[in-house]
């Protein structure tokens, strides 16, 4: 007995913003600021307020939306750590197992 009307359905759920509401997934536009200029994507997956028209925008898809913009973006801001010289190695480590078969 599947009940047609289940809130725990994928695709619909409760508004956070207003009592009544339920957001459905929808394409909208998404529009974002890329340094100075506006980027608008659409048909954007987002979840929209039937009530309130809150938007909350699918996090999978801003998150690869955000990596397509901005390359830069969950890199460490440091750069590259410098990888260490072989020969500035101490000599005197010990090597288990090398020797002793
Ligand atoms: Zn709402």
């Amino acid at each position: 007995m599947n009940e047609p009307l289940s809130i725990t359905g994928s695709n619909s759920m409760q508004c956070n913003e207003c009592p009544a509401g339920v957001m459905h997934m929808r394409r909208v536009t998404y529009f974002t600021w890329l340094g100075e200029e506006l980027v608008t994507v659409p048909n954007f997956p987002a979840r929209v307020c039937d009530m309130c028209g809150k938007r909350e925008y699918d996090q999978r898809a801003v998150s690869v939306l955000s990596m397509i913009l901005n390359p830069e973006a969950g890199k460490p801001t440091r750069r590259i750590k410098r990888v260490p010289q072989p020969d500035s190695y101490p000599l005197n480590v010990p090597h288990p197992r090398s020797t002793n078969r």
